[in-house]
């Protein structure tokens, strides 16, 4: 049994405190750690385990991590905060011998930029420290890697074309809201859109590209081909691949609502002087958006997520879909958050199981590609996103 500190009190790091409390069999002692402590309170007294222990940090600031780190003496961090502070929090970890897990890829504030090599860049240190980093374990990047982990494994003898699509046919009734941190989902869907083809990066313009694919349970919606970070890492882990691409469904009314904001500009990052004093117009928009923390009561439908493949096995061409759907309303019953929290938190917590049980260690940095995906498969099944998989039907892509 090990010792885990949840850093984040939000969506995500709900969802995942609620599962780590449900696998009491690897997690002999829990922590949540966030910038407001109240949040972290509110989590455990909603979980009803008066032994999860609390605590504030500023995961900006490598001492205040370090020093609560050998305070706790956690064995695994899952850094579920935003990706501005992966770095902080890969610098404690070496310096009080944590290992860690978290998300998304370290972003820079003052530029929309997603690429893996700043974390990358710690691979050397974490392996001479012993310790394990686990990059991306959330669902797309995440459980969409350890898709395609399984199908090169148990499917293809060559994976040749990768499309991840990402389907939200949920409806909140609310006007305009994103369900996860709006600062950080607007900073990835306005930037400009980007696919793999033989070695190369092909540039498109934002959301230019888009057609309409057909969900499981869920029928037609039309789906956007965006960047998304486990490109880079899955191109890199899967070199047979010879195209790469990530679509994601958005209604009309999202898209309506999300040229208008960067018009007015709205979805800028860069500080404006606004009555003497600096504000980011993107981060004020956050604070009046609402909270996708709160859209759980009133989601209706459900996400569809899954990898939809093209590639060679025994010589013959084959396509294979693999899926999860999951429903908003299910999601907030069991754990009161909304799909999408639930998408992310659950993998989150299924790697950090992976790691306590000792399946997912190895010294160093890696995405979770570069792990074995059966055993996390097998928990997917278990803990709430089970998989279904189609053999040579269309893929229409
Ligand atoms: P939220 O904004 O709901 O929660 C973020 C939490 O981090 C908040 O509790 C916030 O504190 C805390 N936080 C922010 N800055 C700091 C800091 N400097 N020190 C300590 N705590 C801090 O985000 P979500 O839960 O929606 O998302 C969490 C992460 O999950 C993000 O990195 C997001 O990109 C990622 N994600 C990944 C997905 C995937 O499939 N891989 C999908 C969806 C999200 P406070 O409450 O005080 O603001």
């Amino acid at each position: 049994m090990g010792k885990v500190i949840i850093i984040g009190a939000g969506g995500v790091a709900t969802v995942a405190a609620v599962k780590v409390a449900k696998n009491m069999d690897v997690f002999g002692e829990i922590m949540i750690a966030s910038r407001t402590r109240s949040k972290c309170d509110a989590i455990v007294k909603s979980i009803g385990n008066p032994h999860i222990r609390t605590a504030q940090v500023d995961a900006d600031h490598v001492d205040e991590l370090v020093k609560l780190f050998n305070e706790f003496k956690p064995d695994l961090v899952m850094n579920l905060a935003l990706p501005y502070q992966d770095l902080t929090i890969m610098d404690a970890c070496l310096q009080a011998g944590v290992n860690y897990l978290d998300t998304a890829n370290y972003e820079p504030r003052d530029e929309a930029h997603f690429e893996y090599s700043w974390q990358w860049a710690y691979k050397k240190r974490f392996e001479a420290a012993g310790l394990t980093a686990i990059l991306g374990c959330g669902f797309d990047p995440g459980v969409s890697g350890i898709y395609t982990a399984y199908a090169a494994k148990h499917h293809f003898d060559e994976i040749r074309y990768l499309d991840i699509v990402d389907c939200n046919a949920g409806n909140h009734h609310k006007a305009f809201a994103t369900n996860f941190n709006p600062e950080i989902n607007i900073r990835e869907i306005t930037q400009k859109g980007r696919y793999y083809l033989d070695g190369k990066w092909i540039q498109t313009g934002a959301l230019e590209i888009h057609k309409a694919l057909t969900y499981p349970n869920i029928g037609p919606r039309e789906s956007y081909l965006m960047y998304h970070e486990e490109l880079e890492s899955l191109t890199k882990n899967f070199p047979t691949i010879k195209q790469a691409r990530f679509w994601m469904t958005f209604g009309q009314e999202y898209l309506t609502h999300l040229r208008v904001i960067q018009d007015i500009g709205m979805a800028r990052i860069d500080p404006i002087e606004y009555n003497g004093q600096k504000i980011v117009p993107l981060q004020f928009l956050k604070a009046v958006l609402p909270n996708p923390q709160d859209l759980g009561a009133n989601y209706e439908g459900e996400t569809s997520i899954g990898c939809r493949i093209r590639g060679l096995k025994d010589g013959k061409e084959r396509t294979y879909y693999i899926y999860n759907n999951c429903s908003h309303r299910a999601a907030y019953e069991e754990t009161g958050m909304q799909g999408v929290s639930y998408t992310t938190g659950v993998p989150a917590m299924i790697g950090a199981r992976m790691f306590m049980l000792g399946l997912w260690h190895k010294p160093g940095v890696w995405n979770v590609e570069e792990f074995n995906p059966d055993p996390f498969m097998e928990e997917l099944n278990k803990q709430g996103l089970p998989w279904h998989e189609v053999f040579n039907g269309d893929l229409e892509l």
